[in-house]
C-alpha cells in the first residue's frame, strides 16, 4: 500500500475556455499565464521525484485555473508519472487539440486510469458555459480515447438550469458511447443554478442557520493535498486557489510561506509531514473564530460539492459530497 492517498495539481495555469464562474476570472494578484505557472518536464521532475510518485496512490490534474492539456508536455509529463505506476484522474474541458493526439492520451493511460471530459449538456447547450469549446470537438475527443479501450473515460455534467432536461438523453449517449461512467454535478454558482427541483443544490436550499456550527476539512479527512505550478503545497484547492486572489484574507497562510511550504525547495513529502496540519485541524474545531474561506467551503457539513455518479456498465452510484473528495 503506498503511503500517500492522493495530490492534486494542474500542469498549467493557463486555459483554452472561459466558463463564466469559474476561479480564474476573479480578480487576481499574479498573471496566470506567467510561465512560472506552468510546469516543464523537467520541473515536474523534480517536483514529483521517483521516490515521491513511488508513494503515491494517485495524482489527480485538475484545474483551479487551468487545462492541463494547454501544457505543451502534456504527453510526456503523464508517460513519467505512468513509470512509476501512480494511478491518474485527469479533468479536461477536451477542447482541443486532434484525434492523433488523444489516442495518443489513451494509449498513455492504463485501465487503473480515469479521464473525465466536461460536457455541460448537448450541442445546443454544452457550449453556454464552456465558453470556447464545441460539444462536437469534446465528444469526438472522448471518442478517439474511448476507442483505445484504456483508461475509463467518463462524462461529467454540471447541471444547469438551461440543460438539466438534456440529463437523461446525455446518460444515454454516454452509455451508447461506452463511456464509463456519467456524473451529474449539482452547481451553487452564480450562473444559472437550478432554484427548484432534483438538481437544486443544497447551499440553495437549506437555512443555514438552523445548522450545527462544524467545519469537515474534506481533504484533511480523505488525506489529501493541492500543489500548485510554482511547488506550493496547500491543504485544500480552495486555500489554493484562494492564496492568488488580490484580497486573500479569507484565510490565513503561515510565514515563510513561500519557502518553507514549496516543493522546489522542502521535498513534497518533508512538507506533508509537518505539525503545521496538525495545528491547522484543531484550529478548524473552533468554528466561530474559524477562517471565513473553511465556513463557506466546509462549514455545517455542507460540501461545496454535490455529485453523483454512475457507472454505466453497473448501474451502480457513488455521491461524492463532504464525506467523500475522491476525484477533485
Ligand atoms: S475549463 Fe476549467 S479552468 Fe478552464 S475556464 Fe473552465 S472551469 Fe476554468
Ligand atoms: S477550505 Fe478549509 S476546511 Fe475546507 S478543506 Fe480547505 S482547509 Fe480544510
Amino acid at each position: 500500500m503506498r503511503k500517500i492517498r492522493q495530490l492534486t495539481t494542474e500542469l498549467t495555469f493557463r486555459c483554452n475556455a472561459k466558463c463564466p464562474a469559474c476561479h480564474r476570472l476573479r480578480i487576481k494578484k499574479i498573471n496566470l499565464n506567467d510561465s512560472k505557472y506552468t510546469y516543464t518536464l523537467e520541473s515536474f521532475k523534480k517536483l514529483f521525484y521517483p521516490e515521491l510518485l513511488n508513494n503515491l496512490e494517485w495524482l489527480i490534474l485538475n484545474g483551479n485555473f487551468g487545462d492541463s492539456i494547454m501544457n505543451k508536455e502534456f504527453r510526456e509529463i503523464i508517460s513519467y508519472v505512468k513509470e512509476y505506476g501512480t494511478r491518474l484522474n485527469i479533468h479536461t474541458n477536451g477542447g482541443i487539440h486532434d484525434h492523433d493526439y488523444w489516442t495518443d492520451v489513451g494509449n498513455i493511460l492504463t485501465n487503473r486510469d480515469i479521464l473525465n471530459f466536461d460536457l455541460d449538456g448537448l450541442e445546443d447547450t454544452h457550449h453556454i458555459y464552456r465558453i470556447n469549446t464545441k460539444f462536437e470537438d469534446v465528444l469526438s475527443n472522448a471518442k478517439s480515447v474511448i476507442a483505445t479501450k484504456r483508461p475509463q473515460v467518463h462524462w461529467k455534467y454540471i447541471v444547469f438550469s438551461y440543460n438539466q432536461h438534456q440529463v437523461e438523453t446525455a446518460k444515454q449517449l454516454a452509455k451508447d458511447l461506452d463511456f464509463h461512467s456519467f456524473s451529474t454535478v449539482k452547481t451553487n454558482r452564480e450562473f444559472n443554478p437550478p432554484r427548484t427541483g432534483k438538481f437544486a443544490h443544497t447551499k440553495n436550499k437549506v437555512n443555514k442557520d438552523t445548522l450545527e456550527k462544524q467545519i469537515l476539512c474534506a481533504w484533511e479527512s480523505w488525506g489529501k493535498w493541492y500543489v500548485s505550478p510554482e511547488g506550493l503545497v496547500f491543504r485544500c484547492c480552495w486555500t489554493g486557489g484562494h492564496y492568488y486572489d488580490n484580497d486573500n484574507s479569507k484565510f490565513y497562510y503561515p510565514p515563510e510561506f513561500t519557502k518553507k511550504f514549496n516543493g522546489f525547495y522542502v521535498p513534497i513529502e518533508k512538507i506533508i509531514s509537518y505539525n503545521y496540519w496538525n495545528k491547522l485541524k484543531l484550529y478548524l474545531q473552533g468554528y466561530d473564530r474559524s477562517f471565513s474561506l473553511c465556513k463557506s467551503q466546509c462549514g455545517k457539513l455542507l460540501s461545496s460539492r454535490e455529485k453523483v455518479e454512475e457507472n454505466l456498465n453497473t448501474g451502480e452510484k457513488t455521491i461524492f459530497d463532504a464525506y467523500d473528495q475522491r476525484g477533485n
